[in-house]
């Protein structure tokens, strides 16, 4: 039976020691509530930071046996591993960074050691906890390695992956000097989820630019392993805030809370104090609101929650005195003896009382600079349910604010827009009240945290399920051996290879194109092999193979086989009309015009465009938009439009890398045959050699190749492979 472990940075739990005694205090917060509620068949084990620093073995053993009776499973961290991993890496690199805060950012090498050095201690705990069939699921920004080191441990258990805060643009992630390290450990799970499709798209093309992964569909290839990236916006306990009496809540809701109003309107604001939630900018927009509309002092009043948090980092402790000196600025400068405009509590409240004063309040002003979701903001909007009374402001930089298009939404950092929006919601009529909150309660209701945790775990279920059924026939073990002793025993051998994509085209560098000396040389042995006859079968035109590779000694078939080289000569495979060029060339010049770094390549009997050189985005677009046009335009010529790797090609039909072919397999006897190619051009080769052919496809995708290698590199440690098979 698979069991769930779940991981994230602090286990569901509280201790505290009293006189000698050990004692625990279940800590039910989202996340536990969402997996709590999963499938009840399936046994779910926590693993974590118990939340105790304590190197006394006695004492960590028996927590260890009393959370085991909870399926808990602690892992222990010394007082220096929490100075340095959680509040130095995770919280003074990965925190700010990740939100942009770039300046706070404390680019140490110490921190980032230490990182390492908890990530690979929780994949030490996970080692002895874990079986090959379980579900894992990591949280979070403190264990973003450790997917990777999973993954090292147990090449097949099914790993998943979700950050709950936000995932910045590329061009902010990219200036993290660990930011390869940082894309590796996350590409180690199957599914890696995001709150918002923002997140996902940063993470997306992060991947791409830094590590050269493409996507399709928020699918990578990555190793022999699919990794699906995707968005699952975490929910909230509905009921708990909808009905908090039945949760434990006082019946009544906390009296003095409840008296707050006072006949005043009422504006709430809770945070825990991080830089990140705009809490200055938010006093600052609510004094500038009653200076625009005085009319309102003494009628509304701001309750200002500020959890204490992170107390120990420096910035934080800015922001306190900061917030302080603010409140009592605007208090001092516009209250009233029988009025104060901010009521200021640093401290965190009771479920009780936090529920109380979502009821009371009129408006809640949530308005975080950066916030990866925000569940206060949803918090408040289930409060209402049975009033049907109330207003949300809510910042646009909240992960909430892409789901919840029915509260007002505001840019935190405009301090016109916020004051508008207060007014507009102090004047808002109960029945528009009454319309935006259904509608946002009903989508809490039905995307609550049950929903999220089902919907993430349904989907690395869903792709577990398909990396079993998969038909991927990766060239290694039996197989592998069998092709080198197939090779080995044969007399004349035929080895077909495409190009681009194939040969070349492979970090550190996925543009380049020029052979280099390694490809040249292990062409080069391979070639002099007695017995075999090396091909390059291309897209690329003659002129450009030979200049390459011309003096190598190969055979070629160039512009998927119009041109043949098969010894000495180049021969056209046969009478080609090629008037249309004139007529489709400057449809792909407009083309070029419009895609900055895109280039079109005028071949005897062909035009290709190509776009590898551009923003993939734009040239996917672009590819869009054409295709149709060139489909239109070539309808009744005897063409066909090619789509390859990262390029676009118009040529005859009747020619095409398969019936090049012929050229090798007609009147010939091998009794070895391999071809290697990457794109859907390639096919076409495949298909035209015998069943017996070794045909190998590079990458995962539907092929009529026998096999597949995963990437360029691969390629080459094959031939590498094949050269050395004959020297032996
Ligand atoms: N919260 C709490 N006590 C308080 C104030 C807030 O328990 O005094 C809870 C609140 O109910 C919410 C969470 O803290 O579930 C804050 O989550 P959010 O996503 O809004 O912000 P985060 O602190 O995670 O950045």
């Amino acid at each position: 039976m698979p069991r769930l472990v779940i991981i994230s940075n602090r286990l569901p739990v509280t201790i505290n020691k009293k006189e000698g005694e050990l004692i625990y205090y279940p800590s039910a917060g989202g996340l536990a509530t969402g997996l709590n509620s999963l499938d009840e068949s399936l046994q779910k084990v926590w693993i974590g930071w118990p939340g105790r620093a304590t190197t006394d073995e006695w004492e960590r053993e028996s927590i260890r046996q009393d959370l085991a009776k909870d399926d808990l499973v602690p892992v222990f961290l010394s007082q220096e591993d929490i100075h340095l991993y959680y509040e130095g890496f995770s919280n003074k690199v990965i925190w700010p960074h990740f939100h942009y805060f770039t300046q706070y950012t404390t680019y140490s090498e110490e921190y980032w050691e230490a990182y390492q050095r908890v990530n690979e201690q929780f994949a030490e705990v996970v080692r002895k906890v874990v079986r090959e069939d379980d579900l894992v699921w990591v949280h979070d920004y403190q264990l973003i390695l450790l997917p990777e080191l999973i993954r090292r441990d147990f090449p097949e258990i099914s790993i998943g992956f979700f950050l709950h805060i936000p995932f910045p643009s590329y061009e902010v992630f990219r200036t993290l000097p660990w930011r390869k390290e940082l894309l590796r450990g996350l590409l180690g799970a199957d599914q890696i989820g995001f709150h918002t499709f923002g997140y996902m798209r940063h993470f997306l093309s992060a991947a791409y630019r830094i590590a050269g992964y493409e996507h399709h569909f928020g699918k990578l290839s990555v190793g022999n392993r699919v990794v699906n990236v995707d968005v699952f916006p975490m929910g909230i306990d509905y009921d708990k805030y909808a009905y908090p009496e039945s949760y434990g809540a006082a019946e009544d809701g906390e009296p003095t809370i409840r008296q707050l109003p006072r006949g005043r309107r009422l504006v709430i604001s809770i945070d825990r104090l991080d830089y990140t939630k705009g809490i200055p900018e938010r006093i600052r927009a609510f004094a500038h609101f009653l200076d625009v509309y005085p009319e309102y002092r003494g009628k509304v009043r701001l309750v200002l929650i500020v959890v204490p948090s992170r107390s120990k980092v420096d910035q934080y402790r800015e922001l306190k005195q900061e917030i302080d000196t603010l409140v009592g600025e605007v208090n001092g400068r516009l209250g009233r003896f029988d009025w104060l405009p901010v009521q200021y509590f640093y401290r965190s409240l009771n479920f009780s009382e936090l529920t109380t004063l979502y009821q009371v309040a009129d408006i809640a002003m949530i308005t975080p600079l950066r916030d990866g979701m925000n569940l206060v903001a949803k918090e408040f909007i289930a409060s209402k349910e049975k009033s049907r009374k109330g207003v949300l402001i809510l910042s646009e930089m909240a992960g909430a604010g892409s789901e919840l298009h029915d509260a007002l939404l505001v840019n935190p950092h405009d301090i016109v827009e916020v004051t508008n929006m207060l007014h507009k919601a102090l004047e808002m009529g109960e029945d528009e009240q009454r319309r935006r909150l259904e509608k946002m309660q009903e989508r809490l209701k039905k995307y609550n945290v049950v929903n999220w945790a089902e919907s993430f775990m349904n989907e690395q279920i869903k792709i577990m399920e398909e990396r079993k059924g998969q038909h991927i026939n990766i060239l290694n073990g039996a197989h592998r051996d069998q092709l080198l002793g197939d090779y080995r025993k044969a007399q004349r051998r035929l080895i077909v290879l495409d190009y681009d994509g194939t040969l070349m085209g492979f970090l550190p560098d996925p543009a380049a194109v020029v052979p280099d000396e390694q490809l040249i040389e292990l062409l080069t042995r391979l070639h002099v092999t007695a017995g075999n006859r090396v091909v390059v079968n291309s897209g690329r035109d003659k002129p450009t193979l030979e200049n390459w590779l011309g003096s190598l000694g190969i055979d070629f078939a160039a512009e998927h086989g119009v041109w043949v080289k098969k010894g000495e000569q180049w021969q056209v495979s046969n009478a080609l009309a090629h008037e249309w060029k004139k007529d489709i060339r400057p449809v792909l010049d407009n083309l070029v015009e419009r895609t900055p770094g895109s280039f079109v390549e005028e071949k005897e009997y062909s035009l290709a465009w190509h776009y590898r050189l551009t923003d993939k985005d734009l040239g996917q677009k672009r590819v869009r938009e054409f295709r149709d046009v060139l489909l239109y335009l070539t309808a009744n010529l005897d063409l066909q439009v090619l789509e390859g790797n990262k390029v676009v090609e118009i040529k005859n039909a009747g020619v095409n890398k398969g019936k090049a072919m012929v050229n090798w397999l007609n009147g010939e006897e091998w009794d070895f045959i391999m071809a290697i190619g990457d794109d859907h051009t390639d096919e076409d080769t495949f298909r035209a050699l015998p069943e017996s052919a070794y045909t190998i496809k590079v990458g995962i995708a539907q092929s009529a190749a026998r096999y597949q290698l995963l990437s360029v590199a691969h390629v080459r440690e094959l031939l590498e492979e094949l050269v050395a098979e004959k020297q032996s």
